[in-house]
């Protein structure tokens, strides 16, 4: 019989040689894998029927043609994706990313991350994520919706609001969602609102779904400083990205106190040491469709950095929340020496491991992506019990139902970890919750 290690590290070793190339697939496989090492001790049952492997393998996998034309009548091509990766817990569920980096190995890993974020949650919902390797960035409205419309018209005969619900993630927000919303109703005659979340207040989306990330963000880094007896009020913090978690982790933050200094994007980082003005990224970023260098322009307290300069900025809390691998370990080798205690993460995998590892000997509070960006897709199920009973939820309402659901996904990923032996260590705590549930169900299911 090998080790227990030498078992993860063959499952490890396999998942690199049957989905060859995939770097991000493999990183995000190994960081869950190895930290199962006391689970499998104490669950030999879970080696046994070969939960991590059968894990490891997506149970559907759709690759399609996205064929459109653009504003002068060229024909453009495009490859969509959609990856079905465990429905133990519930039907598919899981955002569409629309970015020139998309390939099959992003929405793998996005989608094996999804498993276990969307079982942290508790919430009753499978693990999925798909999209295009479409640019949306300087694309007229008719060419994303000629682009929208063409995707849905493959991809709408795999949905259902039973079989697999997508949602927004990088470059997929409440427009493209309208267009594929619209798309879906025509195509099946049915108007169906649980197929999509994140859709508009006015047809069926839920208030605080826009929010969802970036508040539920806060939320889970408050708890962290609240166990460590500490509070967010009188923090300087910065973030990175000017999207949608990040507009909205800025302006949570502030509402509690802290003083947000930089944010980024793909292009630039603006310090404004009078505090972010979430008016003017909203206004910029969400109406306009601009790049964040305009900041300045508007506010003379502000300047332009490189977009990596960002992490040299002196805080006591960092939030990545632009895109993965977006902290390495220099940048934490900065925020450390500059005073940084706690780095939370607002996008899916932003921190590099080599960067983890610093942040961790260095004893700064980390919060993973799997359970501290859960609010976004928790609210999406929210948005499915809303649209099941076919009724509107009131913003204050479900604000508070996010707050319950991130303070409860703290209390279990700080309670795993002790349980496990390590205290403190919410990448443990939040891989070994939601590896345990995915398991239970899978083993109650047979071998399907
Ligand atoms: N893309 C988001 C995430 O990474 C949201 C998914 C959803 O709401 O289904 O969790």
């Amino acid at each position: 019989m090998p080790t227990i290690r030498a078992r993860i590290d063959q499952i490890i070793e396999d998942v690199i040689r049957r989905n060859r190339g995939e770097t991000e697939f493999h990183q995000a496989v190994r960081e869950v894998a190895e930290s199962l090492e006391p689970v499998l001790r104490k669950h030999p049952e879970y080696a046994e029927h070969k939960i991590i492997e059968r894990i490891c393998e997506p149970e559907r996998q759709i690759i399609f043609r996205v064929p459109w034309e653009d504003d002068r009548g060229e024909v453009q091509i495009n490859r969509g994706f959609r990856v079905g990766f465990n429905s133990a817990l519930g039907p598919y569920k899981g955002g569409l990313r629309f970015h020139p980096s998309v390939y099959l190995g992003i929405i793998k890993f996005l989608g094996f991350e999804q498993v276990f974020k969307n079982a942290i949650t508790g919430m009753p919902i499978g693990g999925a994520k798909g999209g295009a390797d479409f640019d949306p960035k300087g694309k007229s409205d008719g060419e994303v919706m000629r682009f929208c419309q063409s995707f849905m018209t493959e991809l709408y005969r795999h949905l259902g609001e039973i079989t697999d619900v997508p949602a927004g993630d990088i470059g997929v927000g409440t427009r493209e969602i309208g267009y594929l919303f619209g798309q879906y109703k025509r195509i099946t005659n049915r108007y169906e609102s649980g197929v999509l979340t994140g859709k508009g207040p006015h047809w069926g989306g839920a208030l605080v779904r826009r929010e969802a990330t970036g508040y539920g963000l806060v939320y889970f880094a408050d708890e962290m400083l609240k166990a460590r007896g500490e509070a967010i009020d009188g923090k300087t913090c910065v973030v990175s990205g000017s999207g949608n978690v990040a507009i909205y982790a800025i302006q949570k933050l502030q509402m509690l106190g802290a003083k947000v200094i930089a944010c980024s994007d793909s292009d630039s980082a603006v310090l404004d040491p009078a505090g972010i003005n979430v008016d003017t990224l909203i206004k910029l970023k969400e109406v306009e469709r601009k790049r964040l260098r305009h900041y300045a322009e508007v506010h003379p307290t502000a300047r332009c950095l490189e977009p990596r300069a960002l992490w040299t900025i002196s805080c006591e809390m960092a939030l990545p929340c632009a895109t993965q691998n977006e902290l390495h370990a220099e940048d934490a080798r900065n925020l450390i020496a500059n005073g940084c205690t706690l780095v939370a993460e607002g996008a899916n995998m932003p921190t590099t491991p080599a960067a983890i590892r610093l942040l961790s000997e260095a004893q700064v509070a980390f919060g993973p992506g799997k359970a501290a960006n859960a609010g976004g897709v928790a609210t999406s199920a929210l948005e499915m019990q809303q649209n099941a009973s076919r009724d509107a939820w009131t913003f204050e309402y479900t604000e508070r139902r996010l707050h319950e659901i991130m303070r409860r996904i703290h209390h279990d990923c700080h309670e795993a970890a002790s349980e496990f032996g390590t205290p403190g260590n919410y990448v443990l705590g939040a891989n070994i919750v939601g590896f345990r549930r995915v398991a239970e169900a899978m083993l109650a299911f047979g071998l399907i």
